[in-house]
């Protein structure tokens, strides 16, 4: 599945196809607009799976970390292909359940978890709760009494890498809030000694940051975390879960899928080696790689304004419906959606009153007029989900397409 033009126009299909014309699919609607791909979700699920099988029988499931995209349609569709969910909040645990997610396929992460998050969460019977600290342990502890449960939960430990990501998305170096490291075990044990009846350790979780290409990295963190598995069984524990949180990046700079898919197939035969002779249900938290190239956001050209120093196209989207490039400085490419052959330079900006709101900068397009619809690609991960009304302006629409038509 990819994007390319034919005859001058932007089409989704398969390489060789005819492919659907985007522009059909949205000229129905007015204002901005995401669309997902689910065959692209499908195609990358089936390759991670298969990947981290290896053609073999690997105890595991692969949790889509929901914060990245939550529509319902896509959680419906890998839940009905045996996917569980990564949660952050009481609100994903709650969209999860809506959505047909089986309560004991979903795990809740998160660092502030609130007492309410957690009774609710422990009510509906949810799988695993990673832990971030020893007063979440005891909070936990004292929720399920209240309760007359047992919380299954494993430790968010840090293991202390450096995976050389953007620094806003590294979380297992030692100077994150997120997770512990070693020297919190003896309080964690003494915690759930205390409560043997209310918590039940399964194992240990890990979640080193984002955008991740550096497998050396990732394994040297897989590694650190079973030797503290181990310790954990040798002072009594059967732990029969490791969780290893997401992270697999996406190379946003090209439309080439081919390389993150390779990627995808190292990365489980890294995991299949570092997991060797651990006797445990493998758990997995991707995000970005399954929805990200599935999305498009596309806005439309609302002014073309030739300043001296550059020219830009004004959007009626912009950095509240797409923050990625005005937070982390990411860059997604632009393809407007016809092609008319003479190209130009443009700064891609929105209608938001604040400098830090472009989409692209200092990018040759195919020219554009006033009208023309332009979409941003890869935005299927960590797009709608963090889009918000600043200005007063509206959320962009949800569109999910399936073999090419709208199906939702
Ligand atoms: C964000 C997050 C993920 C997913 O990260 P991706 O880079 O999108 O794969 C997984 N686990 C946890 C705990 C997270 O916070």
């Amino acid at each position: 599945m990819a994007y390319f033009y034919s005859g001058g126009r932007l089409k989704v299909g398969a390489p060789g196809s005819n492919g659907t014309d985007i522009h059909d699919l949205v000229k129905d609607q007015t204002g901005p607009v995401y669309i997902y791909d689910l065959d692209n979700v499908v195609k990358r699920f089936e390759t991670l799976k298969a990947a981290l099988e290896g053609g073999g029988t690997l105890r595991h499931t692969i949790h889509f970390a929901m914060k990245s995209n939550s529509h319902p349609a896509i959680l419906a569709k890998l839940a009905s292909l045996g996917a569980g969910v990564d949660t952050v909040s009481g609100g994903e645990v709650k969209l999860a359940i809506e959505a047909g997610v089986p309560a004991d396929r979903i795990i809740l992460s998160g660092v502030a978890k609130t007492e309410r998050e957690i009774e609710y969460s422990l009510s509906q019977g949810i799988k695993q709760i990673n832990v971030e600290s020893p007063q979440e342990l005891a909070r936990i502890a004292s929720v399920a009494r209240k309760l007359g449960k047992t919380a299954d939960v494993a430790f968010r430990m840090n293991p202390d890498v450096n995976p050389k990501t953007h620094p806003y998305i590294t979380t297992g170096f030692r100077e994150n809030k997120f997770g512990m490291d070693e020297s919190f075990l003896p309080e964690l044990i003494a915690i759930l000694r205390d409560t043997p009846q209310h918590l039940r350790l399964r194992g240990l979780t890990q979640h080193i940051g984002s955008q991740l290409f550096d497998l050396a990295v990732m394994k040297e963190a897989i590694e650190k975390t079973i030797k503290v598995h181990r310790h954990l069984e040798t002072e009594g524990f059967q732990l029969d879960r490791l969780d290893i949180g997401g992270g697999i990046g996406i190379r946003y700079e090209t439309g080439d899928e081919e390389e993150e898919l390779s990627l995808v197939r190292d990365y489980g035969r890294m995991v299949r080696e570092a997991i060797r002779g651990l006797d445990v249900e493998l758990l997995t938290e991707p995000g970005r790689v399954l929805v990200a190239r599935s999305g498009l956001l596309i806005g439309e050209v609302q002014y073309i304004k030739r300043a001296p120093a550059k020219t830009f196209a004004i959007l009626d989207t912009g950095m509240h419906h797409l923050m990625r490039p005005a937070l982390y400085g990411a860059k997604h490419r632009v393809l407007p959606l016809h092609d008319r052959g003479a190209k130009q330079n443009y700064d891609i900006c929105g209608p938001i009153c604040e400098s830090s709101d472009f989409l692209a900068k200092d990018v040759t397009l195919p020219e554009l007029h006033q009208g023309d619809r332009v979409a941003i690609a890869d935005a299927g991960a960590y797009g709608f989900v963090m889009a918000s009304r600043y200005n007063a302006h509206e959320l962009p629409r949800e569109l999910v397409v399936e073999n090419g038509v709208i199906v939702n």
